[in-house]
């Protein structure tokens, strides 16, 4: 049977690709575009890393896996605290796992959440980890001093380095973008280096990977890049600027050509985002609105403060501005969009079960009802609640009240502000939920465009593409106008069985001291999407 090669590409769209295709700045994605098929791939409701790349590898929305953000709350008494979210949070079986129990044996490099390493039979190594933490990210565990011990190999470039990505958060200069370029170059060419060296090796029948610089530098360089945008940047630095992402992109698309064509003729491959980009022109401080609206209480030590940067100074300290016993509503972290309510058991101010329901509804157009005092426009277009909740089913107990969709597309800010609504000097790159979905190969019809496909459909394509049945408690199907009619006649499209439920040890969690240590790492790396 086929080999299966999956290219995650963190945060990329077509409306930049397309341009960067027809510039000829990405000629390997052009003419492998050309021979295969594309469509979007819509995200998850909150399109954000963590949901959307956990719902890409388990077939399964948030409401199911658990991961709605890179933290979750939780209450005790009147306070609320944060707890960062890793691979044990995940309450449903991986593509891993699936792929494992039916013989196949998997390479899974550098997606989000995969620390502590979930045992494959293969190899894995999680991202969004700190170079010296890598090692309790690995499995196996010899992997790790095998890639120590490569030639021309600093497997430091593999971790996210503290240190620069805090000043991301906190403001970068713009004598310091260079330096933030190159630092992803060298990230990128370090996971390709890992991944050409496995796949030269022992090669797997999946082999999975993410390279996450555009996110990375979409974030920071919008409006350096969009097509809409870039030309009213006109100074030299930032045209340089450009330049400098404009051949990142290009040492992407000899990447991908590389790792392609490694992967040989018999291979299919298949490349996805977890969400689209594009622009936010204002900050939306939502927990002021909030308090503006009687639903939260600042503390009375609370600053306000004019940016909407929460930098990892300020996290430290953001439980503290919100007065918990008085408050009813809140967002926890700006990446969540999402509101939480207190409940009676939790705290005296909170709602009770039985009025649940209709204080979800009236907030929920309280929010829509919204119009920003300087242009008498809707800020909050949409709201969805949680039907789970409403419907008194179960749920994950830290699933969101509400999420909330900005007019801008962008992520809210949770910090204090004089004002609801500030327009940003520059517009910044923020997520939207149209990501990418490419794939060619002898099973994948060529036939160019398709309609929309949804994130839920990534597991069960690249389940079939390996010769699996595709487990039928998955959300997503294989869209059969994917496949290739030969394919399709050869090896139909089997739904059949069921994931494996997790064991009772997968949700409880010891964290060692050296786990702690990362997580505080982590946190330090956050406010990232504010
Ligand atoms: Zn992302």
């Amino acid at each position: 049977m086929k080999k299966v090669l999956m290219i995650g590409l963190d945060g990329a769209t077509f409306s930049l690709l397309n341009s960067l295709m027809n510039d000829g700045v990405m000629p390997f994605l052009k003419n492998f575009l050309s021979q295969g098929v594309y469509g979007d791939l819509m995200s998850t409701s909150n399109p954000l890393t963590p949901p959307a790349w956990t719902s890409t590898i388990t077939g399964r929305s948030p409401e199911v896996h658990g991961i709605y953000d890179f933290l979750h709350p939780e209450a005790s008494g009147d306070n609320v605290f944060l707890k960062f979210n890793d691979s044990r949070n995940i309450r449903c079986e991986t593509l891993w796992s699936i792929a494992n129990r039916q013989g196949k044996r998997v390479t899974s490099l550098n997606f989000y959440g995969m620390s502590p390493p979930i045992p494959v039979d293969g190899y894995l190594i999680s991202g969004f980890v700190p170079w010296k933490h890598l090692r309790s990210a690995t499995h196996p565990p010899s992997l790790f001093d095998t890639l120590k011990a490569l030639p021309n190999f600093n497997y430091k470039h593999l971790g996210m380095d503290v240190s620069e990505e805090k000043k991301c958060i906190q403001g970068l200069e713009s004598n310091e973008y260079e330096k933030w370029i190159h630092t992803h170059s060298l990230r990128t060419q370090a996971w390709a280096d890992v991944l050409c060296h496995l796949m030269e090796t022992d090669p797997t029948e999946l082999t999975a990977i993410v390279f996450d610089s555009p996110d990375k530098l979409q974030h920071l360089f919008w409006r350096f890049l969009d097509p809409q945008l870039y030309k009213n940047y006109t100074s030299s630095q930032d045209l340089h600027i450009r330049e400098l992402c404009l051949n990142h992109y290009r040492e992407l698309d000899s990447i991908i050509e590389r790792i392609v064509n490694l992967a040989g003729e018999n291979t299919n491959v298949v490349m996805t985002s977890d969400h689209g980009f594009g622009a936010t022109t204002e900050v939306v401080y939502i927990n002021e609105w909030l308090s503006k609206n009687g639903f939260l209480q600042w503390s009375e030590t609370t600053q306000t403060n004019g940016d909407g940067k929460l930098t990892p100074d300020r996290m430290k300290e953001h439980l503290m501005m919100i007065d918990w016993k008085n408050s009813v509503a809140y967002c926890p972290t700006p990446s969540s969009n999402a509101i939480y309510i207190k409940n009676s058991n939790d705290s005296d101010k909170g709602i009770k079960d039985a009025d649940y329901a209709e204080f979800c509804y009236q907030l929920k157009q309280q929010l829509l009802d919204y119009r920003n005092p300087a242009d008498g426009e809707q800020i909050f277009v949409n709201v969805e609640l949680n039907q789970a909740k409403i419907n008194k089913q179960p749920c994950i107990e830290y699933s969101p009240d509400m999420i909330v969709k900005l007019r801008d597309g962008g992520f809210v800010s949770i910090v204090k502000s004089e004002d609801v609504v500030i327009p940003r000097k520059d517009p910044e790159g923020t997520h939207r939920p149209n990501g990418i979905f490419i794939a060619r190969g002898e099973d994948i019809n060529p036939q160019q465009q398709v309609e929309p496909l949804s994130i839920l459909d990534v597991t069960p394509i690249l389940l079939h593409l390996l010769g699996l049945a595709v487990p039928k408690d998955l959300e997503g199907k294989v869209p059969p106008e994917i496949i290739a009619e030969s394919s399709l006649k050869n090896f139909p499209i089997k739904y059949q069985g069921k994931t494996q439920a997790l064991g009772a040890n997968n949700n409880k969690k010891e964290v060692s001291n050296e786990e702690k240590d990362a997580l505080m790492d982590q946190l330090k790396l956050l406010g990232y999407m504010d």
